[in-house]
C-alpha cells in the first residue's frame, strides 16, 4: 500500500472515459479520474455538476453508457451493488425508526448471514467507535440529528467495505455541528484505514476534510489538487472562482521575459507578475489573487511593485480579519482582508477614505484558461 502522494502510488479506483447519459442528456462527459488506497476524496461542484451521477456509477446503481470504471484493478461493470466492496452513506440518513440503535447497526450484518456472536461483537465495536456505546437501546427519535449520523456512519461502514461513498453527508446538521463532525469523520477515515469518496457543494467541508479535490462543471473534471493547489494554484478562471474569494484582473500580457510578465488593461494599471505561468505575450489573461494577499492603505505605499489607488467602499469587522472592498477608478471593486492582530492601528481607514492597494509580484496567478 502506498499513499495517494507517494510517486508509486496504483490508482485504487478508477474512472477512464465515463460518460452517462440520461436520454440525450450528458451528465457525465468522458471524464477520467483516479482515486488512491485511503485517501480522502472529495467531489466538489455546483448543483447538477453530475457529482451523484458519479458516485451513484461507483456504487453500481447506474452503469457508465461509455468508458469503465475500475476498483483495484478489477473492471466493476455488471457487478451488482451488494457483491461490490463499496457502500454508500446518503445524506438522508435512512435509518430505521422503529429499531433501536444497535439493531440499525445489526440490520446489514444480519442480512448477511452472520453468527450472532459475530454481530455483537462488530456492533459493540462499532458503537466503541463512533462513541454511542451509551445509547445504543435508544431509537433514531430519540437521538439528536448528530448522533443519528453517526448511527448511519456506524452502520455504513459494519460491514467493513473498502470504499465508504458519502453523498452530502453532513448536509443535514447545523454549521456548528457539521464543522465538529467534519474532524470526527476525518478521525474516523484515519482509524479505519478506509479510502472515502465524498460529494459535497461546499468547498469549506472539501477543504477542511479531503486530501484531494476533484472540482467538476457539467460533467467534466476542471482539476485534482490538494486543497492548498486548488486555493493557491488554480488552474482556471472557473476554479479560482469557485473555490473562496478571489480578486480577477482581466488583462492581456504586454511583454514576458523569463518568468515575469508584465499585464496591461486591468483597471488602468500595470502589473508585474512572477510566475507567469504558461502565458505569453499578447495572450488575454485574468490575474487572479486572494483578497488576503492584498495590503491596504491611507498613502501609498512606497517601493511596491504593484499599487493601485482607489476609495474604501464597504468595510467589514469580523473579529479575526476585517474586510474591505476598495473601488478603483475604472470602478472594480477590489476585495482585501487583514488579519486584526496584524493591523496597523495608525492607520485606521473607514468608509469613503482615499486608500491604496498594493500587492507583490508572486501574490497571484496568472491564468490564461
Ligand atoms: P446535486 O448537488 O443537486 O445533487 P449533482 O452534481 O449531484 O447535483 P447529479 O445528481 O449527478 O448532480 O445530476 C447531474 C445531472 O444529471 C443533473 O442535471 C440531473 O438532472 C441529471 N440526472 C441525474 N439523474 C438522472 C436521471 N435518472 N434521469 C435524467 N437525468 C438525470
Amino acid at each position: 500500500f502506498a499513499p495517494w502522494n507517494d510517486p508509486n502510488a496504483k490508482p485504487y479506483i478508477a474512472f477512464e472515459n465515463v460518460t452517462k447519459r440520461f436520454g440525450d442528456f450528458t451528465a457525465v462527459n468522458n471524464l477520467s479520474l483516479s482515486v488512491y488506497e485511503r485517501e480522502f476524496f472529495a467531489l466538489l461542484g455546483a448543483s447538477g455538476c453530475g457529482k451523484s451521477t458519479l458516485l451513484r456509477m461507483l456504487a453500481g446503481f447506474e452503469e457508465p453508457t461509455a468508458g469503465r470504471i475500475l476498483l483495484d484493478g478489477q473492471d466493476l461493470r455488471g457487478i451488482p451493488p451488494y457483491r461490490r466492496p463499496v457502500n454508500m452513506m446518503f445524506q438522508s440518513y435512512a435509518l430505521f425508526p422503529h429499531m433501536t440503535v444497535e439493531q440499525n447497526i445489526a440490520f446489514g450484518l444480519k442480512q448477511d448471514g452472520m453468527a450472532k456472536p459475530a454481530i455483537e461483537q462488530r456492533v459493540k465495536e462499532m458503537l466503541d467507535l463512533v462513541k454511542l456505546t451509551q445509547f445504543s437501546k435508544r431509537k433514531p427519535h430519540q437521538l439528536s440529528g448528530g448522533q443519528r449520523q453517526r448511527v448511519a456512519l456506524a452502520r455504513s461502514v459494519a460491514k467493513r467495505p473498502k470504499v465508504l461513498l458519502l453523498d452530502e453527508p453532513l448536509g443535514a446538521l447545523d454549521k456548528k455541528l457539521r464543522e465538529e463532525t467534519q474532524f470526527e469523520l476525518m478521525d474516523l477515515q484515519q482509524e479505519l484505514g478506509l479510502t472515502f469518496v465524498v460529494v459535497t457543494h461546499d468547498q469549506e467541508e472539501a477543504m477542511t476534510m479531503a486530501d484531494r479535490i476533484a472540482i467538476l462543471d457539467k460533467g467534466e473534471v476542471m482539476q485534482v489538487a490538494t486543497p492548498a493547489e486548488i486555493y493557491e494554484a488554480p488552474a482556471s478562471r472557473f476554479v479560482a472562482g469557485f473555490v473562496g474569494n478571489v480578486n480577477m484582473f482581466e488583462g492581456t500580457v504586454a511583454a514576458r521575459e523569463a518568468n515575469t510578465a508584465r499585464i496591461t488593461g486591468a483597471s488602468g494599471a500595470e502589473i508585474v507578475v512572477e510566475n507567469a505561468g504558461d502565458a505569453a505575450a499578447g495572450n488575454s489573461v485574468a490575474f487572479a489573487i486572494r483578497p488576503e494577499k492584498i495590503k491596504v492603505s491611507s498613502r501609498r505605499p512606497e517601493g511596491a511593485a504593484n499599487a493601485m489607488e482607489g476609495e474604501v467602499y464597504d468595510l467589514a469587522y469580523l473579529g479575526d480579519m476585517t474586510v474591505y472592498h476598495v473601488k478603483l477608478g475604472d470602478g472594480q471593486v477590489v476585495k482585501a482582508s487583514a488579519l486584526n492582530s496584524a493591523r496597523q492601528t495608525d492607520d485606521p481607514l473607514t468608509w469613503n477614505d482615499r486608500a491604496w492597494i498594493s500587492f507583490r509580484p508572486d501574490a497571484g496567478v496568472v491564468l490564461t484558461r
